[in-house]
């Protein structure tokens, strides 16, 4: 790997301004990424060199998440601008679509200096928002609350994913997963969403993005843990287990994003995608989606046949799902899976 660092001038601080933006720094040139960082300069006391540390922590998860799709996964970004010391009153951080762009907050709170660059469950959320982009560069987030609420899924869930495949957060991450509480940024002390909340989709208070993402997350989590309880009991390693998930739910979510044709989908839509190509874990991810309200089960008489599908769980949060679509080329259940336990759900 080939980093190079340009050389600035940095410029006076000005006695009175509390921020201002240098001119971009420093390009770095890893894989096909060209990584571009954004210096800040504030009266918050960060040291020169810890900036540079953060600077540098940033790039490398930011490059670790792309390359843990890009095992599997083939694809260039355009250059990506990051900021890592936003300062701020607020724990938060972003992406910026149009200038493909991540922006990370440095904010006081509770007395304690938060640097969200150092969050490795923030920057891969952040992350996962830039991959999506590159996945389905031209679907409409805000046209449709769910699909709005995908794109947080897809975030928090490539941070669930990333903690599993990333060998120095997987002690974290495992805990997470058997833990009642999942908190995206628990690494840098906050809790900025339980990727593991109880509520079922119309349980929610709000059709905020972020609140709606949380049953679809919570359902693939769900899915996650059973599978790492069966695993462990059958002897398999804790790092084999955690690799192993990692990349197999990795490519079952990107195949069921690039699958959905929809440009505006719908959780439910996307969900049906995901467990067409979910092979050994179709059962207990469409049970968990359907738990969770992202799918309902149906069935339909052909001939003396019962054959069970799915479809999207209709009105919660989205005023454009059809009543009950009833599309007979949604999943079906082959009479071999007739009993099994996701059938049982009805
Ligand atoms: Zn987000």
């Amino acid at each position: 790997m080939k980093r190079v660092f340009r050389n600035v001038t940095l410029s006076v601080l000005e006695f009175c301004a509390l921020i201002y933006f240098s001119p971009a720094f420093s390009s770095v040139k890893e894989n096909d990424d060209l990584i571009e960082i954004l210096r800040t300069h504030t009266y918050i006391a960060l040291p020169l060199e810890q900036q540079i540390e953060d600077e540098k922590a940033t790039i490398e998860t930011v490059t670790n998440v792309l390359n843990m799709f890009r095992e599997t996964w083939q694809f260039k970004t355009d250059k990506i601008t990051i900021t890592p010391h936003n300062p701020s009153d607020r724990i938060n951080a972003w992406f910026t679509p149009s200038e493909n762009s991540l922006t990370f907050n440095i904010a006081f709170l509770g007395g304690r200096l938060v640097r969200t660059c150092r969050s490795i469950d923030i920057v891969s959320h952040e992350t996962g928002h830039l991959f999506l982009k590159v996945l389905q560069p031209v679907w409409c987030r805000p046209c449709r609350p769910q699909t709005g609420a995908f794109d947080e899924s897809f975030s928090d869930i490539t941070a669930i994913l990333f903690g599993l495949w990333h060998a120095p957060s997987r002690k974290r991450a495992l805990k997470n997963l058997q833990s009642q509480k999942s908190c995206l940024g628990g690494d840098v002390g906050v809790c900025i969403r339980d990727m593991q909340t109880s509520k079922t989709l119309s349980e929610l208070d709000s059709c905020e993005v972020h609140d709606l993402s949380q049953p679809f997350t919570a359902a693939v989590h769900d899915t996650l843990e059973d599978h790492f309880q069966i695993l462990h009991q059958q002897g398999v390693t804790m790092n084999n287990i955690c690799l192993g998930l990692a990349r197999n739910f990795r490519d079952i979510l990107v195949q069921g994003v690039l699958n959905t044709k929809d440009l505006k989908p719908s959780f439910g839509q996307i969900a049906l995608n995901m467990i067409r190509v979910a092979g050994p874990y179709k059962n207990s991810l469409g049970q968990n989606f359907v738990r969770r309200q992202i799918l309902v089960l149906f069935y339909k008489q052909i001939d003396q046949k019962k054959y069970y599908t799915t479809g999207p769980y209709e009105g919660i949060c989205d005023p454009q799902t059809p009543m009950r679509s009833r599309n007979m080329t949604g999943y079906r259940y082959s009479k071999a899976n007739y009993n099994d336990s996701f059938c049982m759900i009805l």
